[in-house]
């Protein structure tokens, strides 16, 4: 098993002590296959129990898999950290050349403890790590401008990732997120903000190693597999003609799209915003990230006048998916691709989540139309719509004039614990609502899941199915999904792969690679895996009990009517008994 395979080799990196050496962690890449799976065990060994996650104790462990770079799809890197937002368990994918790189620079694992006394960035190759002055990339507003003076700098052969933080890391916003070669994010539950406080405002990582492969004829037989599957897959193609856009459409007609901050759940101009329109009038071109056949990001043409020059034009690429669309456009009351596009790009280059920013933008318009705030603390008028409001509020998030812009720099629940308005500050174990309004499934997921996101259960896939489930039976599905996600985020493959990559075909494409194990073992380490994230979370202080549940999820009805508050309360109560938590 793993033999010389550098995927055992974990590169720690002490910003403190301008440190870094190499530890073989077979012991790990056996037991726990790799991405989260190593990444939880490294965290647990590494974090400082109850650490301030903006503490130098706290610590970034970014993982890979086996997988990675000898498979299609398998183009994900997994971030695990103490997250600034949720005071708890912080976890990230993004793709780009991320993972492709970082596994071909020799690493399974990469760590980073510790704080710099100045501004860093990291370049990291030949197995050896460069602590860089960044000084003069700190004061820099646009992250775009960042990423093209550090293309320039580091420019050695390989095949090479950047990350970089914008200015929304550097002032240690909560919500921040670290922006991977150009077009992918750790987007969410605020990675851009460790990365500050350690001073890091970049990494760099240059990948030259081959990857070894015993059984080749074996091998080449599961990768055509896989391969096919993937650009001859229906579901594939929907990613690819529309991207995730495409779900703009079908969660409006089933009354399932947030809508002026859930005051509503259907948008009058969904039509207007939809997949189909944004390919319309803005769609320049798709990418893919490195080793994927499908290409389902979605690039926008910003064609924007210069202000002296009229018949002269910016053009911008900027690259859009579900999540901000609906986080910007109907959570918003923004009703056009373009004006969505600017603010996209907007937060894109203070480097600032666009999910969690646009749910605070829109609960300080609800806020300031209920009179709870007032105009003197947001300095400006916002109102459903209003695209310039907007622009200079995600501008004051940023630059933190007043008090009042640092607390929503804290994210929606912290600033409606403090100002009022807890009712309609739609926030999930304190992670900001994804777009996504489809029953209570959906919101057992947000509250439950690891991430307090979407995507580890899938919960709105669950409400939309004609079952009828009990609150218990309800859990016993989402953890089921959760824990399987586990195996997924191990590997570290895209979610989107979900359907491919089956447990029959996981089992096979390790063996080729030296691991043995069976689709039941698979399903068994997906449990434990899934366990060990909720030891830590409890440790670090994750209590059911303190969830708060917006009641504005109450009052407007889902897909299937109103939501019912004592069947989410009889889930959370069994999801606590079931997982043995306090
Ligand atoms: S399907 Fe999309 S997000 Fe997933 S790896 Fe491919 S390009 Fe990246």
């Amino acid at each position: 098993m793993l033999g010389n395979d550098p995927l055992r080799n974990v590169l720690y990196i002490d910003l403190t002590k301008k440190r870094f050496w190499i530890e073989d962690r077979l012991d790990l890449f056996e037991k726990w296959i790799g991405g989260v799976g190593v990444a939880t065990q490294i965290l647990r060994e590494e974090l400082t129990k109850g650490v301030d996650p903006l503490d130098p104790g706290n610590v970034i462990v970014f993982a890979v898999g086996p997988l990675t770079g000898n498979f299609p799809l398998a183009s994900k890197t997994v971030a695990v950290f103490k997250s600034p937002l949720t005071n708890n368990w912080g976890e990230s994918h993004a793709g780009g050349r991320s993972a492709i790189a970082i596994r071909m620079a020799g690493f399974g694992a990469i760590v980073i403890k510790g704080k710099s006394e100045r501004p860093v960035y990291l370049s990291i190759h030949d197995g050896k790590v460069f602590f860089k002055d960044a000084s003069g990339l700190w004061g820099l507003t646009s992250s775009r401008t960042a990423g093209r003076v550090l293309r320039e700098l580091e420019s050695g052969s390989g095949l090479r990732t950047i990350m970089r933080i914008g200015k929304a890391g550097r002032k240690l916003i909560k919500y921040a997120n670290v922006i991977v070669d150009t077009y992918r994010h750790f987007g969410r539950l605020g990675l851009g903000a460790v990365f500050g406080s350690k001073n890091l405002e970049a990494i760099v990582i240059y990948g030259r190693q081959e990857l070894p492969v015993t059984d080749k004829r074996r091998y080449r037989e599961i990768y055509d597999e896989i391969f096919y599957k993937a650009v001859k897959s229906p579901l594939m193609k929907k990613y690819r003609d529309l991207g995730t856009a495409m779900n703009v459409i079908p969660l409006n007609n089933i009354s399932g799209l947030p809508t002026r901050n859930l005051k509503a759940c259907k948008f009058e101009y969904a039509g207007q915003i939809s997949g189909e329109s944004f390919a319309r009038s803005v769609l320049a071109r798709r990418a893919s990230c490195a080793h994927c056949p499908v290409a389902c990001i979605h690039i926008g043409a910003l064609r924007e006048p210069y202000v002296d020059e009229p018949y002269f034009y910016k053009t911008t690429f900027v690259a859009y998916d579900y999540g901000p669309i609906a986080s910007i456009g109907p959570m918003l009351g923004l009703n056009n691709p373009l004006d969505i596009l600017k603010m996209i790009n907007l937060v894109d280059i203070y480097g600032l989540d666009a999910i969690s920013t646009g749910v605070v933008l829109a609960w300080a318009t609800e806020a300031l139309e209920k009179k709870i705030i007032s105009k003197e603390q947001t300095l400006v008028d916002f109102s459903w719509g209003d695209l310039n409001a907007y622009i200079k509020g995600v501008t004051f998030l940023v630059d933190q004039p007043n008090e009042f812009y640092k607390v929503l720099g804290e994210g929606v629940e912290f600033a409606a614990s403090k100002y009022g308005g807890m009712e309609f500050a739609l926030a999930f174990g304190r992670n900001e609502i994804p777009g996504y309004h489809t029953g209570p499934a959906g919101y057992i997921s947000f509250l439950i899941s690891a991430r307090h996101n979407h995507s580890d259960s899938f919960g709105y896939e669950l409400d939309l199915e004609s079952l009828e489930l009990s609150p218990e039976k309800t859990v016993d599905r989402l953890v089921e999904e959760e824990q399987w996600s586990q195996i997924l985020s191990s590997l570290v493959t895209c979610y989107f792969a979900r359907e491919i990559y089956t447990p029959t075909l996981i089992s096979s494409a390790l063996e080729v690679l030296g691991f043995n194990f069976s689709p039941d073992d698979l399903k068994k380490l997906g449990e434990k895996i899934h366990y060990e994230k909720y030891l830590l979370a409890e440790r670090e202080g994750f209590r059911i009990s303190k969830l708060h549940i917006p009641r504005r999820i109450f009052e407007v009805p889902a897909a299937k009517g109103k939501i019912n508050e004592e069947f989410i309360r009889k889930a959370l109560e069994y999801f606590s008994q079931k997982m043995e938590l306090e």
